[in-house]
This record gives C-alpha cells, sequence and structure tokens, in this order.
C-alpha cells in the first residue's frame, strides 16, 4: 500500500511540527492553520476512516485529542476548541490517513482564519516551529 503523507510524517520522513505523541497516536500542527495553534492528530495506523481503524487506535485517538487539548488550553488560555474530522473525501477530506482537527478558541485568536486562501498561502514555519516548541514543553 502507497504510504500516505501522513504516514511518512508519522514516521519521521517529512519533517513536521510537533505537539505531543502516545503509543499509538502522532500531533503536529496543521501547516495551513485556520486559527493559531491549529493541530492534527492522526493515528499510526495508516487507516483511511475512523471506521477502519483498530478499536485501540480509535480510542487512543482520542487520548491524543485530550493531550493536545491540555497542552493548548496552556498556551491559549481556552477550555474550547473546534474539533473536526472530515472523515472521508466526500466529506472533504484532502489527506487519505484519519486525521482530528483540534483548533484553539479564544478572544486572543478571535476565530479569525490566518489565511484566507489556503492554496496560495506560505507557511509561516518561523511561528510553526516556535510555538511547537513551546508546546512540546507544556
Ligand atoms: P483535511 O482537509 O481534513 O483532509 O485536512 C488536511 C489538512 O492537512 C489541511 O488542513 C492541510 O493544511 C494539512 N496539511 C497538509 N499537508 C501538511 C503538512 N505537510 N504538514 C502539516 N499539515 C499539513
Amino acid at each position: 500500500m502507497k504510504k500516505t503523507l501522513f504516514t511518512k510524517i508519522v514516521e519521521g520522513d517529512i519533517p513536521s511540527s510537533k505537539v505531543a505523541e502516545g503509543d499509538l497516536w502522532y500531533a503536529f500542527l496543521d501547516i495551513n492553520p485556520w486559527r493559531m495553534g491549529h493541530t492534527l492528530v492522526v493515528p499510526r495506523e495508516p487507516a483511511q476512516r475512523i471506521s477502519e481503524l483498530s478499536i485501540e487506535s480509535r480510542n487512543a485517538l482520542m487520548e491524543g485529542v485530550v493531550e493536545v487539548q491540555r497542552r493548548l488550553s496552556i498556551e491559549f488560555k481556552t477550555s474550547d476548541f473546534s474539533v473536526n474530522v472530515n472523515d472521508g473525501p466526500q466529506a472533504g477530506q484532502e489527506v487519505p490517513h484519519t486525521h482530528i482537527h483540534v483548533i484553539p478558541r479564544c478572544v486572543e485568536n478571535d476565530n479569525r482564519p490566518l489565511w484566507t486562501n489556503k492554496n496560495t498561502s506560505t507557511p509561516d514555519f518561523v511561528m510553526l516551529e516556535e510555538l511547537s516548541k513551546r508546546l512540546q514543553s507544556l
């Protein structure tokens, strides 16, 4: 089976801005964040849809979401998040590897998208790297 982009990220073949990891999951900053702190939590198991994951990976994935929320809540001083899954291509899934978007919602980031046109924006790698370091230390 051809490896997905996110499998390559999980295996370290493609760099990412890590947030946290567990035995069965890995979390990293979205390269085109809708808002500051936008994180993707992915299973290490390469399944496209939630229903195709093992029970262990599926349960662990939610542990990953909560651990990411813990870190983001300290950094962004909020308990509120948008948690979103596009579960399959017809639902808007771009990368065929299950991933959960975790986005902190707070006055500071004003629920305002960082980029209005994702396709033409250039990722801010310096910002991503600095935030990644802070989140990993929490
Ligand atoms: P979805 O549309 O639900 O499949 O979300 C895919 C997400 O992956 C989008 O928000 C992209 O910005 C993000 N993305 C694509 N490539 C990368 C990458 N190399 N590193 C981090 N995030 C990525």
